[in-house]
């Protein structure tokens, strides 16, 4: 995994044209892209291996691709942050799903999470960590000691899940654009 990510890191420069064939990422793997004629559905769809899109799309594909990338994030995010609450005892007053660039999480006053949809890009252990990391802010408001020994309880790596988002901020951009 560590591996596949790298190669993909060395391309992350390059413009999205949304060509077929580009590859695009989806819980830490990546994915053609996909055009075809013959579908009546709207909009994106992970089938064997590839994005697919309608022909009819494809000047707007970036559109789309985002507005399913939101879409599959909120559906996860809220699956996963009922199984960690349920866990950890910590349940957030709200969910609300941004489209943070380099803020990929937070936790308000009054207890409600925010999760940037980028993360939808990232591993899944990567989201889990993020979701963990806001949920602790439930009970403890800082980056103290305390704070993280309640993360390590859930998240026994939870440093391993620092680095890589420190290592990997570009590649969740690679997607789209902000
Ligand atoms: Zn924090």
């Amino acid at each position: 995994m560590e591996k596949k990510l790298a190669e993909h890191n060395a391309i992350k420069e390059e413009n999205r044209a949304f060509e077929e064939g580009e590859r695009f990422f989806y819980l830490g793997n990546t994915y053609p892209l996909l055009y075809v004629d013959s579908h009546s559905f709207k909009g994106v769809r992970l089938i064997n291996g590839s994005f697919i899109i309608h022909r009819d799309n494809k000047s707007h594909a970036e559109r789309v691709f985002v507005e399913w990338y939101k879409k599959t994030a909120r559906e996860l995010f809220q699956e996963r942050v009922g199984y960690y609450s349920r866990l950890s005892k910590l349940y957030p007053t709200g969910i609300k799903v941004t489209s943070g660039v380099y803020r990929y999480g937070s936790c308000s006053s009054s207890d409600s999470i925010s999760l940037s949809w980028r993360l939808i890009m990232a591993p899944l252990y990567i989201i889990d960590y993020v979701i963990v990391h806001e949920l602790c802010h439930i009970k403890e408001k800082n980056h103290s000691h305390r704070f993280w020994d309640l993360v390590e309880t859930i998240i026994p790596d939870y440093r391993g899940c620092k680095r890589w988002l420190k290592d990997n901020r570009h590649l969740l951009l690679y997607g789209t654009s902000p």
